[in-house]
């Protein structure tokens, strides 16, 4: 594991840094069957392969090919709304030998493909992208620390300051967190919505309407209803809903 430390303890050059991670994406391009342009609509799971194997013969020396004994694991959701990625590892990862180690890197799709939802400015781990391979690319990085510091240390968290080191010397990483567009930053933006809002929407053929209580996949609205079952601190019952985001109307009066 030594090379791991020698690596992740010393910074690479900024503008190393940027030319590699543009290679990559063109050689991605290149080689993969979805992802045809910096602004892709479809991915597979085997490209993250395709995307880690680059990230290891251009930033690793084909560490993990040559050395690495454990199983890494790529797969894609649908279901994360906030974060953009996961890294997860066994808990008892420092009993089990490398060999038997599987190690799975989730990337969370819906951030990537609502890039260009909203028109802000989306960084990730403080640094500027300007297309949703880029930021794709941001997030793997970010996850391909949490996977280092977790093959060296057994444990990791971004929020302490041995993995920002860590991102900040391998990658150039200055922050943990993303500015995607979440669905809340788009039902926000798009549709002009804060939670707290009265909203309305068609249930079974009859408009309702509720508090937008929160945006996940869908809107989260409570509605009023003397048989609900949530209740607030004036002992108001409610009935919970989840309506698409594209059903929400501005209630009116
Ligand atoms: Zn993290």
């Amino acid at each position: 594991m030594h090379y791991l430390l020698k690596i992740t303890e010393n910074p690479r050059l900024q503008e190393d840094i940027n030319n590699t991670r543009t290679k990559i994406s063109q050689l991605l391009i290149q080689s993969s069957d979805n992802i045809k342009s910096v602004n892709f609509s479809s991915i597979s799971n085997n490209d993250l392969r395709l995307l880690f194997d680059l990230y290891d013969l251009l930033f690793f020396d084909n560490w993990f090919k040559d050395n690495y004994k454990g199983q890494i694991l790529f797969s894609l959701s649908k279901r994360m709304s906030r974060s953009a990625g996961l890294t997860i590892c066994p808990r008892n990862i420092s009993k089990i030998k490398q060999e038997n180690v599987i190690i799975e890197i989730r990337i969370g799709i819906n951030l990537i493909f609502n890039y260009h939802s909203t028109e802000r400015m989306k960084t990730v781990s403080g640094i500027t992208t300007s297309s949703s391979l880029e930021a794709l690319e941001l997030v793997f990085e970010h996850e391909i620390c949490h996977l280092i510091e977790f093959l060296l240390y057994k444990k990791s968290s971004c929020k302490n300051k041995r993995f920002k080191n860590i991102a900040h010397n391998l990658f150039g990483h200055t922050d943990s967190y993303h500015k995607l567009p979440t669905n809340t930053k788009i039902a926000v933006e798009q549709l002009g919505f804060k939670l707290g809002d009265e909203v309305s929407f068609n249930y079974k053929g009859k408009e309702k309407r509720g508090i937008l209580y929160n945006i996940r996949k869908r809107a989260i609205i409570f509605v009023m209803d003397k048989n609900g079952v949530y209740s607030d601190k004036n002992g108001m019952r409610y009935t919970k809903y989840y309506v698409p985001l594209k059903s929400l109307k501005e209630s009116e009066e």
